[in-house]
């Protein structure tokens, strides 16, 4: 996979402009979503947070050349003051409601937590705007195999969904289904955007 950083934008103006399909990532901090997209690319691209929760934007990545990937900051940590978590919630919000290039959104997650409001409330978010989900669930490493499989089986049954993945970013484990099954459920059919036509609407 050929990765490049495209830019880091906070406010809608200065986003890239429209055109590949985009999948956004997010998740808690420390969930390991740098160390994903780092496995998933094969490069350093995504620098591995030391300090939890410090990015604060978004960040565009070109995969290939066809298809972009929206590395979105953490969320959950609990030093966010409560207007961080506000103008946090804002842009993530403005991005996902909004992008007319959005294929679908993997949430990162480790394996040993449970699902929260935190998930919930992006959960209700794609359901607004019909966003599909995929789920990397992390660290799987972490659990044994039995554990494992049955995090995964429960997780697709409490969401309703097939798209939960175990991960295993130390043991180069999984990451490869990640990138197969965004690229073919999700930028294989996606035809792109161009700017003009956008704007002419
Ligand atoms: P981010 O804040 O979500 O971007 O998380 P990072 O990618 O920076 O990872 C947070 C910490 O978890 C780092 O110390 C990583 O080395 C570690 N980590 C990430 N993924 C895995 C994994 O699959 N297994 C294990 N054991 N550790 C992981």
């Amino acid at each position: 996979m050929q990765v490049r950083f495209i830019k880091t934008a906070v406010l809608s103006r200065d986003w890239p402009e429209v055109g590949p399909a985009e999948v956004a990532m997010v998740g808690r901090s420390n969930a390991g979503k740098s160390s994903l997209i780092n496995a998933m690319c094969g490069t350093k691209t995504a620098k591995v947070s030391s300090t939890p929760g410090k990015t604060r934007a978004l960040n565009f990545f070109d995969v290939n050349g066809k298809y972009r990937l929206v590395d979105m900051p953490g969320y959950g940590y609990a030093a966010r003051s409560g207007n961080e978590l506000k103008s946090w919630q804002q842009m993530i919000e403005n991005y996902l409601t909004t992008r007319s290039s959005l294929v679908g959104l993997v949430l990162v997650m480790d394996i040993r937590r449970k699902w929260t409001e935190d998930e919930q409330m992006i959960l209700q978010l794609l359901q607004q705007i019909s966003c599909p989900l995929l789920v990397a669930m992390t660290k799987s490493d972490k659990v044994g195999g039995n554990e494992k499989r049955q995090r995964v089986k429960d997780l697709k049954t409490l969401l309703g969904i097939d798209g939960v993945i175990a991960v295993s970013n130390t043991k180069r484990q999984g990451s490869e289904l990640v990138e197969d099954y965004l690229f073919k459920s999700w930028v294989q059919d996606f035809q792109p955007i161009s700017p003009y036509s956008e704007e002419e609407e």
